[in-house]
């Protein structure tokens, strides 16, 4: 199996966690040296912040592991792509390449822009698509049984995401 796919995969579970949980489901891993340093899902209704989405975690984790802001040599997995408060991270982490799966629909997510604008001296690769089919029917999933369960009038805990149609990235 090619590696990126792989480590998609890795990411992929990590939604599902999320997924288990009532969360929009995005998961994300970073990976360093052909290995998964650190994970996160995006936990945005459990934790009610808006910071909590899935690279936020991940990155946070992996600077914790190497004991440094800096992960120069680690790429980003994540199945949706990145909002731009998780780009800035990615960005601001120095992270060398992002690795996407969804892509985000309505256009809000600048990630080609922000890679390129070497606004921090620092620009990064990214490659969307990965996994793209299993990354966005996760997502879809999630937003169809949120709708089907919001018309029978069952309490939804996320309901404002799926009013929204706002994925979590
Ligand atoms: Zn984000």
């Amino acid at each position: 199996m090619e590696d990126k796919i792989k480590f998609m995969k890795e990411a992929l579970k990590r939604a599902k966690k999320g997924l288990a949980q009532g969360e929009v489901p995005v998961g994300a891993v970073i990976v360093h040296e052909g290995k998964v340093v650190s994970s996160g899902y995006n936990r945005r209704t459990r934790t009610q912040t808006a910071i909590s989405h899935a690279e936020i975690y991940a990155i946070d984790r992996a600077c914790k592991k190497f004991g440094s802001w800096r992960l120069p040599e680690c790429d980003l997995y994540v199945t949706l792509e990145p909002c731009p408060m998780c780009m800035g991270a990615a960005l601001n982490a120095r992270v060398r390449k992002i690795y996407f799966g969804a892509y985000e629909q309505k256009g809000r997510s600048m990630t080609g822009e922000l890679a390129a604008s070497n606004l921090l001296n620092h620009t990064l690769e990214v490659e969307g698509g990965v996994l793209e089919e299993e990354c966005s029917e996760v997502l879809s999933g999630f937003f169809r049984s949120m709708r089907a369960r919001t018309k029978q009038g069952a309490a939804a805990p996320a309901a404002d995401a799926a009013n929204e149609g706002e994925p979590q990235s």
